[in-house]
C-alpha cells in the first residue's frame, strides 16, 4: 500500500508518514523546499521497513502537482491514500489583512487541496479504490477571530470533502477531513505563552494535541477499520468543539 503526503517533512504531515510507515505503507512525502530535515524523516520512515520516496513541489501549483503525482505513479505504480496536509497562516484581523495574505493561504491550503487531488483522482477511478484524508482545522467548523482567510480555506476543504466523498463513492474512493484543534507544532509554537495558557484553558481536556494523536486517526481512516465512512469530518480536539 502507497500512501502520499503532503507537507510532511515536519509537525502533523511527518508523523503521519511515521504512522503510517509503522503500519506497512510505502510513504511519498511531498515538500516544499529542500532543508536538512528530509534526511532524518527519510531515515525514520524507513526504519520502520518501507520505501520512502521524496517529491519535491509547492502544491498551490497545479504544474508542480501535476509533476509530482507523475513522479509518485511511476516510482510506486499507485497511490491508495492521499493525504492533503500542507497548510499555511497568515493570521490577521480583517481591517488589516492584505489582499495578498487572504490569497495566498485559500492558495495553499484550499487550491492546494484542489491541485494535489486533481491530479490522483484519475489513478484512484481507475484502479477502482482509494482513500483520501483532508487537514481541515476546528477554526473551518467553529470560526475563530484574527483567522478570516485560514478559516474560509479550511471550511472550503470540508465542503470539497463532502462534495468529492458523493461524486467518487461508485468508484469506492472514501473522502473524509480532519478537523484538529490547536496541536502542538512549529505552527503553535510561535503563539505566545499567555496565549498558550488562556488556549489550554477553554479545551477540555485542558492541554494542546500532539501530532501523533492526529496521525493516530488519519491511520484509522487509511487502515481497513473504516471501510463504511465517507464524507466525514473528524474534529480531533481535546472536547472544544
Ligand atoms: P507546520 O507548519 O509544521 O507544517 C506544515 C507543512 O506544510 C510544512 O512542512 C510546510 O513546509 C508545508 N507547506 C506549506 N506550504 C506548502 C506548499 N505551498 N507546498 C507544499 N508544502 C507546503 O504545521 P502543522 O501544524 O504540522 O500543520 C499541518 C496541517 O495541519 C496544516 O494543514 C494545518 O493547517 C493543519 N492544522 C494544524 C493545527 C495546529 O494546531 N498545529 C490545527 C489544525 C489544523
Amino acid at each position: 500500500m502507497i500512501a502520499f503526503i503532503t507537507g510532511a517533512t515536519r509537525g502533523i504531515g511527518k508523523e503521519i508518514a511515521l504512522e503510517l510507515s509503522k503500519r506497512g505503507f510505502d510513504i511519498a512525502v511531498n515538500y516544499r523546499k529542500e532543508t536538512s530535515e528530509l534526511e532524518e524523516v527519510k531515515k525514520e520512515i524507513e526504519e520502520n521497513g518501507v520505501k520512502s520516496f521524496f517529491v519535491q513541489g509547492d502544491v498551490s501549483s497545479f504544474e508542480d502537482c501535476e509533476k509530482m503525482v507523475e513522479n509518485v505513479e511511476k516510482e510506486f505504480g499507485k497511490i491508495d491514500v492521499l493525504v492533503n496536509n500542507a497548510g499555511i497562516t497568515k493570521d490577521g484581523l480583517i481591517m488589516r489583512m492584505k489582499k495578498e495574505d487572504f490569497e495566498s493561504v485559500i492558495d495553499v491550503n484550499l487550491t492546494g487541496t484542489f491541485n494535489v487531488t486533481r491530479n490522483v483522482i484519475p489513478y484512484m477511478i481507475k484502479q477502482k479504490s482509494g482513500r483520501i484524508i483532508n487537514i481541515s482545522s476546528v477554526v473551518g467548523v467553529a470560526g475563530n477571530a484574527g483567522q478570516t482567510n485560514y478559516s474560509a480555506s479550511k471550511a472550503g476543504i470540508i465542503g470539497f470533502t463532502k462534495s468529492l466523498a458523493k461524486e467518487v463513492a461508485s468508484r469506492n474512493i472514501l473522502v473524509n477531513a480532519i478537523a484538529p484543534g490547536f496541536i502542538n507544532t512549529d505552527m503553535t509554537k510561535v503563539l505566545p505563552d499567555n496565549v498558550k495558557e488562556n488556549i489550554n484553558s477553554q479545551i477540555p481536556l485542558k492541554r494542546m494535541g500532539t501530532a501523533k494523536e492526529v496521525a493516530k486517526v488519519v491511520a484509522f481512516l487509511a487502515g481497513e477499520d473504516s471501510t463504511y465512512i465517507t464524507g466525514q469530518v473528524i474534529n480531533v480536539d481535546g472536547g472544544m468543539i
